[in-house]
């Protein structure tokens, strides 16, 4: 590893293949600090596969003339994208945009080092440009792989949740005259629908009055954005806004696509796009705002043993983890991983493209998980061990190892004490309101 990375002498001039900034390019001090906060360098102990390493060829291909051959689409496109390894520089580099700057040049570029086969390139065309911008088609999509579940052909390693026709049937419910949103996504309200019935629940019970996006709001483009689909994600972010208008805070309960919607202003780069970021909140920080502002849950005890997994797009991008432990303390015993917030491995389609990787990624986080509950129990828990995640691919992903995986908002709903006064008086309030 060459001591004068961060030596502008050294560099020659850009090459502007790579639309990163050049500040944020040079920033790193290559110290090393986030080399063991690095999933992907923990498993491989590949200077290759850690963020200092990928920070080095991303500056050799912009300013050294280096290739864009198969080492460097090898060495970027095994990153999971978790952002563990932004938290832990001192130096504060912004390690999220240098690669979604270097995954976007490399989609503009598809033959660049390592062409995916053609079969592979046409399954992502479908999924990213036909697929997850039409809820229809995805809804429709999803009832063919109940039909699949219930003939058991689709594998539980897949992790995609049971299936329900009751909740595929039922449209979520908004309130007239919302003071709030939630935000139901793509995937998210096809597979895991419920979790978002107890989320408006759970809105419910603080007072408030859900509403939900009007038309064209159904993706998000957090994963466009991660697969380096930049314009895509872009004309997705702007229909995200004008479907869902005025100024009452935006709730999102898959912290992904909570994540992607704070960027917008950076992503579209307008004012409006900024005002829009600035009225998203995760779904558990929401609710924790709800309860300093005066409108606590009514929750009971449920004194049940919880393992918190926290997503990296909560954890490292929204830095809003803390309100899952708030929100759900008054009524369950929560206990912590001793990983420092570790990746999971599942990072988008990560696990899709990168299986082996990703899985060796799960097995220390699943590792870890059990170990919390051991260690705050004292029983071995194979079975009955519930980890709580805020985010759905982390949840499908951790579930198909074997664990069973809670949303906070599915935790808060179970806990709900419908005996309490205040919660009788928010329901008569509701029903008058109906
Ligand atoms: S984003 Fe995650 S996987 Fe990628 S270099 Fe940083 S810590 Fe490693
Ligand atoms: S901790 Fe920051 S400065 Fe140090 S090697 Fe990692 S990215 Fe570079």
């Amino acid at each position: 590893m060459s001591s004068d990375l961060h030596d502008h002498s050294t560099l020659h001039e850009r090459r502007h293949v790579l639309p990163v900034d050049e500040e944020e390019l040079v920033a790193c001090v290559s110290c090393g600090l986030c080399l063991p906060h690095c999933p992907t360098y923990r498993v491989t102990g590949l200077e290759s596969r850690s963020p200092r390493g990928r920070i080095t060829a991303m500056r050799a291909v912009e300013l050294e003339g280096a290739p864009l051959d198969a080492a460097f689409v090898d060495t970027m496109e095994t990153c999971i994208q978790c952002r563990g390894c932004e938290s832990a520089c001192p130096s504060g580099v912004p390690f999220g945009h240098l690669m979604e700057g270097t995954r976007a040049a490399l989609h503009q570029q598809p033959r660049a080092g390592r062409p995916r086969p053609w079969h592979q390139r046409a399954g992502e065309w479908f999924a990213y440009v036909v697929l997850l911008p039409r809820h229809g088609l995805l809804i429709a999509l999803t009832w063919l792989v109940l039909v699949g579940q219930r003939l058991h052909l689709v594998p539980r390693r897949f992790g995609i949740p049971k299936l329900s026709p009751r909740s595929l049937r039922r449209p979520l419910e908004a309130d007239a005259d919302p003071d709030v949103y939630l935000f139901p996504g793509c995937v998210m309200d096809a597979w895991q629908r419920d979790v978002h019935r107890d989320a408006l629940r759970v809105m419910r019970a603080t007072g408030a009055r859900p509403g939900l996006p009007g038309a064209g709001g159904d993706c998000c483009g957090a994963l466009h954005v991660h697969a380096g689909r930049v314009a895509e994600a872009r004309k997705l972010a702007r229909k995200v806004m004008a479907s869902i208008p005025g100024d009452a805070p935006i709730v999102v309960d898959s912290a992904g696509c909570g994540a992607a919607m704070k960027d917008y202003g950076r992503l579209v780069g307008t004012p409006e796009a900024g005002a829009f970021a600035a009225r998203v909140r995760d779904f558990s920080e929401w609710v924790a705002e709800q309860t300093a502002a005066g409108a606590p849950l009514p929750l009971r005890d449920t004194g049940r043993d919880i393992v918190v997994q926290d997503p990296c797009h909560l954890r490292h991008v929204q830095h809003c983890e803390a309100g899952v432990r708030r929100v759900l303390a008054p009524a369950y015993r929560l206990h912590d991983t001793a990983d420092d917030g570790l990746c999971c491995g599942a990072g988008g389609a990560y696990s899709v493209f990168e299986p082996a990787l990703s899985g060796e990624v799960r097995d220390r986080k699943v590792a870890a998980l059990r170990a919390a509950a051991h260690d705050a129990t004292g029983r071995d828990r194979k079975g009955g061990l519930v980890v709580v995640s805020a985010n759905p691919g982390c949840s499908m992903h951790l579930a198909a190892a074997g664990l069973d995986v809670k949303h906070p908002a599915e935790l808060l709903a179970a806990a709900l004490d419908t005996t309490r006064p205040e919660r009788q008086e928010r329901e008569e309030e509701e029903q008058s309101r109906a």
